[in-house]
Parts: structure tokens; C-alpha cells; sequence
């Protein structure tokens, strides 16, 4: 079982999909929309089976005319055995895709992880790498600098074993040589992926604005709900 704190709602992402919100996560990005659940994960939510999570997002993603759907809010790759099931249950199914949007911190961790991932055909992974160097994802995540090499080493490990993905970068906060840089050690990786590079940009909801302001911290390009 998983913890999440809302189950499915429905939204315009992708083009249509249905979306459970899990709790938890690995990182405590400033621009998280999602804080609380992240940070108080005890009080937050219900358990809930795999098989519960599918059937409440089939419902929904039929429902409103989707083929796909998701796991958002925190990190869904935190309890791997959960989400492998959720995933096998998709693949057997077979009637539904599933996004997975993940930090990448852990299938940048353990290469196993992607070699798991790569089991399903009816999955795309989104890796959302939260900025463009070290000095600035500690600043932004308040994780150890050196663990940004995890989310690119997620690029990585996703290659190797073939699984569809596309990587996203929050951009907001990069300075532009930052950002080269950044493109230049993707194009290092593979060749391909400047050209998949979906940026992201915060939004700025005012529980964001206000730990933003805190932090001392101003985005370059931002975005209002
Ligand atoms: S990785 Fe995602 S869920 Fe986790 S803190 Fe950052 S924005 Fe929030």
C-alpha cells in the first residue's frame, strides 16, 4: 500500500488524464505546489492497494474519454513495489498508458530500478530534472549538491534499458550558462535529448510566492495560476 491523498481527479495535462496524488517525496523543492502532503506525510491521506489506485483512475480516465494517467502530487517512484504493480496492472489491461513524472533521484540511484521500469510497454517516463547545476539544485531542493548526478545518471539508466522518457527541466531558476551548460552535458549523454527538452516554468500560487520570498529567492520566468 501507498499513501495518497486524493484519488482521481481528472485534468487537461497531456491533453487529458486522470491523476491520483500520492504523499511523499525524496526532495523539498521551493516551488513545490504540493508541500504539505510532503511534509507532513503522518497526517496526510489513506493507504491504498495498487489495485484500488487503478481501478479509481480506469474509472475516471473512461469516464471523461483519457487513455492516459498518472501519479502526482509527491514522488511516485518512493515504494517501488506499489508502483511496479500499478503498472503491471496497466500493462495487463492494457486499455490505459501511464505517465510516470519522477525526480529521477531514484532510478539515477539504482540502475535496477530502470531495468524494472523497462518490463512495461505502456509507459512513459517524464524525469523532471530540478535545475541546471549542482550549486543550484542544493539551493532550490535543499538536497546535497552531489545528488544532482542522480538525476542525470536517471537519463542515463533509462537509455540503457530503452524506456521511453523525455527529460523536463525547471528553468526558472537557471542563469542562461547554467542552462547551456546543462543542454551541453544532455547532448553528452545522447544526442538526442536537447531536441526532447520540455522546459518547465514555476507557477506562482502564493503558498510558492510567499517560501520563494523567504528564501530570497526570485524565479527569472514564472507563471500565474
Ligand atoms: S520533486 Fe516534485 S514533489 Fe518533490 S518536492 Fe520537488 S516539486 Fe515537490
Amino acid at each position: 500500500m501507498r499513501k495518497y491523498y486524493r484519488i482521481a481527479r481528472p485534468g487537461r495535462w497531456y491533453g487529458g488524464i486522470c491523476a491520483a496524488d500520492c504523499v511523499g517525496c525524496n526532495l523539498k523543492c521551493l516551488f513545490c505546489w504540493s508541500n504539505f502532503p510532503r511534509d507532513h506525510p503522518e497526517s496526510t491521506g489513506k493507504f491504498y492497494t495498487p489495485a484500488q489506485v487503478y481501478s479509481a483512475l480506469k474509472e475516471c480516465a473512461l469516464s471523461h474519454g483519457y487513455d492516459r494517467i498518472r501519479v502526482s502530487g509527491n514522488e511516485p517512484t518512493i515504494g517501488r513495489r506499489h508502483l511496479l504493480e500499478l503498472l503491471e496492472l496497466v500493462e495487463v489491461d492494457g486499455k490505459l498508458y501511464f505517465i510516470l513524472e519522477t525526480n529521477g533521484i531514484l532510478i539515477g540511484y539504482d540502475k535496477s530500478y530502470a531495468r524494472d521500469l523497462s518490463r512495461y510497454s505502456r509507459l512513459h517516463v517524464r524525469v523532471s530534472i530540478k535545475a541546471c547545476n549542482e550549486e543550484e539544485f542544493h539551493r532550490i531542493t535543499g538536497a546535497k549538491p552531489e545528488a544532482f548526478k542522480l538525476q542525470l545518471n536517471a537519463l542515463r539508466n533509462l537509455l540503457d534499458y530503452n524506456v521511453s522518457f523525455h527529460p523536463a527541466i525547471m528553468v526558472s531558476f537557471c542563469s542562461d550558462e547554467s542552462l547551456r551548460n546543462l543542454i551541453e552535458v544532455l547532448a553528452e549523454i545522447d544526442s538526442r535529448l536537447p531536441s526532447l527538452l520540455e522546459p518547465e516554468y514555476v507557477i506562482l500560487y502564493p503558498h510558492v510566492v510567499e517560501r520563494l520570498r523567504r528564501a530570497g529567492i526570485k524565479p527569472r520566468i514564472s507563471y500565474t495560476p
